[in-house]
């Protein structure tokens, strides 16, 4: 096989692909991600029914809760962080960290479990991430954060409930 003609084809793809994407809508360039877990697929409406006002206007319409409003800022139990949605884990406690921001912080997602996309909003690109499993919106990963990883998981609280280690995760929603 022409190795040159494989990867043109490779690297045209990839353009067609991410212009496609970026067409539709600027804030929908979902990575895919190996999922381990049951897919869900609600419709807005039932998550509407679900979840409390503030919960689905920061999941499923990306709003932002106020910055020092959230319980889980002072948080500092063993345990883990699950999508308030769907209840997918999504941080561990050892990742947390005070980043003085007045939101809840991680310097790392558990792998594979979120999934990003570019987000326009404030007019600069941000990395807009989500929930893998139902698509509810998280928060914005910066590059700003704490060794090892260099990164900062800036997560809205209201998206989030805590789950101590001494008590037992939540099934999954169907
Ligand atoms: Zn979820």
């Amino acid at each position: 096989m022409d190795r040159r003609l494989f990867l043109g084809g490779a690297v045209a793809t990839t353009v067609a692909f991410a212009l496609g994407r970026h067409s539709m809508a600027a804030s929908e360039e979902t990575e895919s991600t190996t999922a381990d877990f049951p897919a869900i697929n609600k419709t807005k409406s039932e998550w509407k029914a679900l979840l409390t006002e503030q919960e689905y206007a920061v999941l499923f319409e990306e709003a932002t809760e106020r910055p020092w409003t959230s319980p889980l800022n002072k948080e500092k139990r063993d345990g883990t962080y699950i999508c308030a949605a769907c209840y997918l884990p999504l941080f561990h406690s050892d990742t947390k960290y005070d980043s003085g921001t007045g939101w809840p912080s991680f310097y790392q997602a558990i792998p594979g479990h979120t999934g990003t996309s570019r987000d326009w909003k404030l007019l600069i690109p941000r990395t807009e991430y989500h929930c893998a499993r139902c698509g509810g919106h998280q928060g914005h990963v910066f590059n700003d954060g704490p060794k090892p990883t260099g990164q900062r998981w800036c997560n809205n609280g209201v998206a989030l409930k805590f789950i101590p280690s001494s008590g037992e995760l939540p099934e999954l929603r169907a």
